[in-house]
């Protein structure tokens, strides 16, 4: 078997479409405009590429963005200020605090400061505890985003086995609750899971989000399975998957490349978010999208 491959750039991209009908929907209804505050936080240069990349995808999708930067020196207090200041302001729909934070100042702290109805990162307490309990909240970007991918393949998840690599707040967990969501049956799998080869190998959908090149090897994946790699390894200067995408490519039914799948996927969730934030702050019904 020959793998299809989930263009992730191509979903993004029709994804952001209808995030932008959503937007001009929104704004000649009720004459609102979402607006994406991003707070960064020192000069790390990936997070600078990252911010100003959605900064770009926001304003494209029509919808104000603002940015705010602090220098690595910054106090926890001073962040902390910041995030109560945008919770205030009601031209931001949305916060995102862009990791990683300088040592000196608790990312959980900052976090756990944002508005839940603001936190498009879906990150809170309040919005980690909504996705628990099954409740409407903000969702996750990468894991709602994987999950999008895995629906371009099988829209009719119910009873599959899943496996999810990796048990992160940020992804693993989440991605495991929206799939036990869709009625999947769901397997956490993480770095003391015995014998995860066996483990991959029953998996009819496979996401691995665990930060080690390759670390899923081809014979790990069952014949058919969707296979979602969410990892992002910088190997010289090549950026590289946790899965052996070419031996994994000769068994499964459907995978996502690195990079080209489930990256684009999270901005374009982030946009979404910030729509559905903009209207339930608002208390006006789920946009379309
Ligand atoms: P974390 O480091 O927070 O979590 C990694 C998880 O992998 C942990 O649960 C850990 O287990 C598990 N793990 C580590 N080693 C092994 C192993 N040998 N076998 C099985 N499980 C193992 O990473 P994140 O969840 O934040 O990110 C995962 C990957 O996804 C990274 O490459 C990151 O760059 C990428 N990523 C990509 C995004 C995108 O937009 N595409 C967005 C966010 C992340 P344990 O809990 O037991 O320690």
């Amino acid at each position: 078997m020959t793998a299809a491959i989930i263009d992730g750039k191509a979903v993004a991209a029709a994804l952001r479409e209808r995030v932008a009908g959503a937007v001009q929907r929104l704004q000649s209804a009720s004459g609102v405009t979402p607006g994406l505050a991003v707070v960064l936080v020192g000069d790390d240069p990936a997070s600078h590429v990252y911010v100003r990349n959605k900064g770009i995808a926001t304003k494209k999708a029509g919808m104000a963005s603002f940015e705010h930067r602090l220098p690595a020196t910054a106090r926890e207090e001073d962040v902390v200020a910041l995030v109560r200041r945008l919770n205030a302001d009601d031209a931001v729909d949305g916060i995102l605090v862009q990791m990683p934070l300088p040592a000196q100042i608790d990312a959980h702290k900052v976090i756990n400061e944002i508005d839940p109805a603001k936190d498009v990162d879906g990150l809170t307490q309040a919005n980690a505890g909504r996705l628990l309990l099954g409740a409407t909240g903000l969702v996750p970007c990468t894991p709602h985003g994987s999950v999008l991918l895995i629906k371009t393949v099988e829209q009719k998840l119910s009873g599959l086995h899943a496996v999810v690599v990796g048990r992160s707040i940020l992804v693993g967990k989440p991605l495991s609750l929206l799939l036990l969501a869709e009625n999947c049956t769901v397997t956490m799998a993480h770095s003391r899971t015995k014998d995860l080869a066996a483990v991959c190998r029953s998996a009819d959908i496979l996401c691995a989000a665990v930060g080690k090149a390759e670390l899923v090897q081809g014979d790990w994946v069952k014949e058919g399975a969707i296979v979602i790699d969410v990892g992002i390894n910088r190997v010289g200067d090549r950026l590289i998957g946790d899965v052996d995408y070419a031996a994994a490519a000769t068994r499964a039914r459907a995978i996502t490349p690195v990079p080209g799948g489930v990256g684009p996927m999270t901005i374009a969730c982030l946009l979404k978010n910030t729509v559905l934030a903009a209207a339930r702050r608002r208390g006006l019904a789920d946009p379309e999208i």
